[in-house]
């Protein structure tokens, strides 16, 4: 992460030609530190573009224009066989071999509506090149096997591969991928105002494939594609890191030689507008006992200005956060006070991937009648706001969230450089200029220049954007019961009829072609192609940790852990109070309380006010639970944490919003209340399809630990269940569970129950410790103590009947923490059954969107997981197979160093400075010291064959016996075909 607050020296001129590259421009953006250099390949005609910075997480990236023809999915397919393997590199699966033996930080590939973006990501120079080199071969130069088509494709086989008399099925990662998501009613919400919005566009087709559509893609057809769109001539290159703009410019030369430019017709059109609105029905799946009862969704969206027209987007953004960006947006509150639905659809928002922009806000919740009184609030609240305009400090607020935002150096699961690169592609796809997006500074001043001359602005943008476009689409998405059982009939009887058409002689080549292509798939690759790949050794990892700066202080009996870290001038503070104490019928509650303390008012304000304020002063504030054992598994920690950052200037009043919410926060409003309710109770519902492999996993480790057990409670179906009752009951009378809050409250919030975690430089820590005795000024004391009950874990076989056209496929086991003497072997070996066993048997041979093991020290657990998988039975077998893979002479020395490799690599992934605060004090409450941590980095870089078979085969041994637990998630009718196979039958039930 940058640690300098200033940009680096230009090291190019403007003109400049080097290594047959012109600089087209250098700019430098000191808020970020970066000086960027714009150049373009003189004989390809390849665009480069290098933000150059001091962060070592270098990355590097390469796009290209990808307009879809059709909803084959073809790019998506080509995003995953390009990376197979080149003539230079001609393994099966170059990527998966990256994947596990380098110390990539990063390394993934994306389709987009129009362009599909490789990027690869490492902090170590030598790393960084090995995995562009590789990249970029494979992209500009993919061998695309047929066996790859089908494998990543799609294509047909046997449900009995040796019978053709079987019936006749369809296969292939993207399809079964593209199966499940078409499940998800959020995507389906999304597809259908895509699809209507641009009518006759190229982005009325899904790049990422439409199920139905897939099967129609030919091998030529998909070849073609990259012939047409995979030149240097259709490419953008984007870099970012501390690595010299010149080092950069001579590996590309390098890269790039060989091919010349060419005329490539990949430009897009913008979509004409319509003069009338249109109006769209469609379905999504719902599980048989669910009612259909308020299950409905309304949707309406416009389409807005283009990307490159950047004032007008500037200040659709702003304008579009101010209807709906917070719970004090005019909009926002109009639909929810309504009571028409129960919350904001998930698809409401503005949507920038598209070269036009386009705005969606809607109800979910709702039922189909309710639409026109949907529509006609919409526009009555939107003229409204044009006549009486927005209020001030709402605006103020938008506009800090665009200084706090632009600020802020963040790194969740991608790399800071990834946000920079979505940016950057949002304007320079479109030939409109990549750097304009990134300069807040100018943004901000543009904005209140703007505001200033015309104070009526964004009541202006309203009235022309909303009111006066007639391009909109009103999109009502509605459940059935019988969606999936369609669906699964007509394909059924489709396959049926194609087979009763072919010759024996057709069948017989069907066979032999799915029979081929196993062949391929179980055959290793020739050692001389292994060993064309760069590698690492373990001698190049080091063998020291990164330590995370820690000062640890008692004040007035509250442990305070501060951190010294650049912050770019941002302040972050936890503020943990443990939550083990709380009886366990009481634990459901606890993430209703952390959703309504941050949502509802607070001292004497109501939600709306405190919305605002924190827009102002905060540049966020959440509240969630987290538990885990101790190193030794002998304790555990369970803690509700809050979460407040701000810029060094609003600290004082950032803190002041916690305190407030702490001392004096308001559970007295019944409508707000029951709206936050529905609101858990909806996402939680929603996220259960596209992310069935956690719960799946989450459901069988709370059979096994206290921690899984708790967030099994807090996180997964168990407390779905909780929250559906809740939210029932709570509708006409909320009496009870306002009393039940607010004694827990009171269990909750004490001061000998805090630990404050404060993250920021020296100036930053100062301005922290003085705000923060606000917080603990204001918090009851004394000795409370009530018993925690355990809850009794058991092993069991669980099917979790959801509506989605593929399973979930979970099996856990109880493991033991970090400090045992078999931790090592865990970490590795949980890597090396990913890597290799699990990715060729689940994945490349199942079917798979994905197959994984994870070893989690913290939860006490080991699982295996499968994700939107066409197999139960199967699936089951791998995973019992897996001891055996384990054992012996199939772990040999170079899978292992991959292993080892992947594992250090998972363990020095980088983090951003909030989170190097954040884990700090989650490794205080693990007891997890640096003495400790060294000491298993040691163990895992020494890790021998022979210590991990023996690690494993006693850990397996006691591990099946003792403690197993499967849970599935799937069809109701799947469950009950597998259980027809299963010597231990799973116990059905319905999810909610
Ligand atoms: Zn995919």
């Amino acid at each position: 992460m940058p640690s300098e607050n200033k940009c680096p020296a230009a090291t190019l001129t403007t003109g400049e030609i080097l290594h047959g590259f012109r600089v087209l421009r250098v700019e430098q953006l000191p808020d970020r530190r970066i000086t960027a250099y714009e150049m373009e390949h003189e004989k390809t005609g390849a665009k480069v573009l290098h933000l150059h910075c001091d962060d070592r997480e270098n990355l590097y990236a390469i796009g290209f224009r990808t307009p879809p023809g059709d909803s084959t999915g073809v790019p998506h397919i080509l995003e995953h066989s390009v990376l197979a393997g080149s003539e230079k590199f001609p393994l099966k699966d170059v990527f998966n071999e990256l994947l596990k033996g380098t110390l990539q930080t990063f390394i993934n590939a994306f389709t987009y509506p129009d362009k599909t973006i490789y990027p690869v990501a490492s902090q170590v120079h030598t790393d960084f090149f090995n995995l562009a080199c590789v990249y970029t071969d494979l992209v500009l130069r993919p061998m695309l096997l047929k066996e790859t088509f089908y494998q990543e494709g799609h294509h047909m086989e046997f449900t009995d591969p040796d019978d053709p008399q079987s019936d006749l099925v369809l296969s292939g990662i993207v399809y079964n991928e593209m199966k499940g998501a078409y499940s998800s009613s959020d995507r389906l919400m999304g597809k259908a105002i895509q699809e209507n919005i641009f009518p006759g566009n190229i982005y009325a087709h899904d790049a990422g494939g439409d199920p139905e559509a897939i099967p129609q893609l030919t091998y030529e057809q998909f070849k073609a594609f990259h012939r047409t769109f995979y030149s240097p001539s259709n490419a953008r290159i984007f870099l970012y890191g501390d690595i010299p703009a010149a080092d950069h410019l001579a590996f590309l030369a390098g890269m790039l030689s060989g091919f010349e430019k060419i005329d490539v017709e990949s430009s897009i059109s913008s979509q004409k507008k319509r003069q009338k609105p249109v109006y769209v029905r469609g379905a999504y799946p719902l599980s048989k006992e669910e009612t259909t009862e308020r299950k409905t969704a309304v949707n309406c969206a416009w389409l807005l200005a283009e990307n490159t027209d950047f004032e007008t987007s500037l200040l659709l953004k702003i304008t579009c956060g101010l209807l709906v960006g917070s719970s004090a947006g005019p909009l926002y509150k109009a639909l929810i006070d309504s009571r028409l639905g129960e919350d904001l659809s998930p698809v409401t928002g503005l949507e920038d991937d598209f070269k036009q922009m386009v705005f969606t806000v809607g109800l979910r919740g709702t039922d189909a009648d309710n639409a026109p009184l949907i529509e006609e609030l919409i526009f009555e609240t939107l003229r409204k706001i044009y006549e009486s305009g927005f209020d001030s400090a709402l605006i103020e607020g938008a506009i800090h969230q665009v200084e706090f935002h632009g600020k802020e150096i963040t790194r969740g699961a991608m790399p800071y450089g990834i946000a920079l690169m979505d940016a950057a592609y949002h304007t320079w796809l479109y030939d409109g200029d990549p750097l304009i997006g990134l300069n807040f500074s100018r943004v901000i001043s543009l904005v209140r220049k703007k505001w200033e001359e015309n104070p009526k602005i964004f009541q202006d943008m309203v009235k022309k954007w909303f009111l006066e476009n007639q391009h909109r689409v009103i999109s009502l998405l509605e459940p059935s019961k019988t969606y999936n059982e369609e669906r699964d009939k007509a394909f059924k009887q489709k396959m049926g009829a194609l087979k009763a058409s072919l010759s024996t002689e057709e069948l017989e080549n069907i066979r032999k072609e799915a029979d081929s292509l196993r062949r391929f798939q179980a055959t290793p690759d020739a050692p001389e192609a292994a060993a064309t790949l760069p590698r690492l050794n373990i001698s190049d990892l080091p063998r020291t940790i990164d330590i995370i700066p820690t000062d640890k202080t008692i004040r007035n009996d509250i442990k305070i852990l501060q951190h010294d870290i650049f912050t770019n001038g941002i302040a972050y503070l936890d503020i943990a109070f443990d939550v083990a104490h709380i009886p366990d019928d009481l634990q459901p509650y606890l993430p209703l309380l952390a959703k309504l303390m941050t949502g509802m008012g607070a001292a004497g304000l109501d939600y709306e006010a405190m919305a605002k304020r924190i827009a102002l002063k905060a540049g966020g504030l959440s509240c969630h639970l987290t538990a885990g054992a101790t190193t030794d598994g002998r304790h555990n920690w369970q803690k509700m944490i809050f979460q407040v950052e701000s810029l060094y200037r609003n600290v004082e009043e950032a803190v002041k919003i916690v305190s407030d919410i702490l001392a004096a926060g308001d559970l007295s409003h019944r409508e707000r209340m029951y709206d936050l309710t529905a609101e858990r109770k909806n996402d939680l519902h929603a996220s259960v399809v596209p992310s069935g492999h956690v719960f799946a996993g989450r459901a069988a480790a709370a059979m096994l630990s206290l921690p899984a057990y708790r967030d099994e409670q807090w996180h997964g179906r168990t407390q779905l269940r909780f929250i559906s009752r809740i939210a029932e009951e709570s509708k006409a009378d909320n009496r009870e569970l306002r009393e039940k809050l607010t004694d827990l409250r009171k269990m909750v919030f004490r001061r000998e129950r805090l630990t404050l975690n404060m993250t920021a430089d020296a100036e930053g820590l100062a301005i922290l410790s003085e705000a923060a005795a606000m917080i603990t000024g204001q918090l009851g004391g004394g000795e409370e103590k009530c018993a925690p009950e355990i809850p009794l874990l058991s092993p069991a076989y669980l099917g979790i009947a959801i509506p989605a056209q593929v399973s979930y496929v979970a099996k856990a086991f109880k493991a033991p923490s970090y400090a045992d003497p078999l931790a090592a072997s865990l970490f590795i070996a949980a890597k090396l059954l990913s890597n290799d066993y699990l990715y060729k048997h689940i994945r490349v041979q199942g079917g798979a969107y994905g197959g994984m093991c994870q070893y989690e020290p913290a939860g006490g657990i080991l699982a295996f997981l499968s994700y939107r998988d066409p197999h139960i039975v199967r699936t089951l077998q791998v995973y019992n197979d897996a001891p055996n893979f384990l054992a012996g002479e199939m772990v040999k020395r170079e899978n292992l160093e991959k292993a080892i490799i992947g594992t250090i690599g998972a363990l020095d992934k980088p983090m951003d400075p909030a989170t190097r605060g954040y884990v700090s004090m989650i490794r205080d409450f693990t007891g997890l010291d640096d003495g400790l941590r060294l000491n298993l980095r040691h163990r895992i870089l020494d890790m021998t064959e022979k210590v991990l078979v023996e690690d494993m085969a006693r850990f397996f041994t006691t591990a099946e016996k003792s403690s197993s637990v499967v849970v599935v998630y799937g069809e109701e009718r799947r469950l009950r075909e597998a259980n027809a196979a299963l010597e231990t039958k799973l116990n059905v039930e319905p999810l909610a």
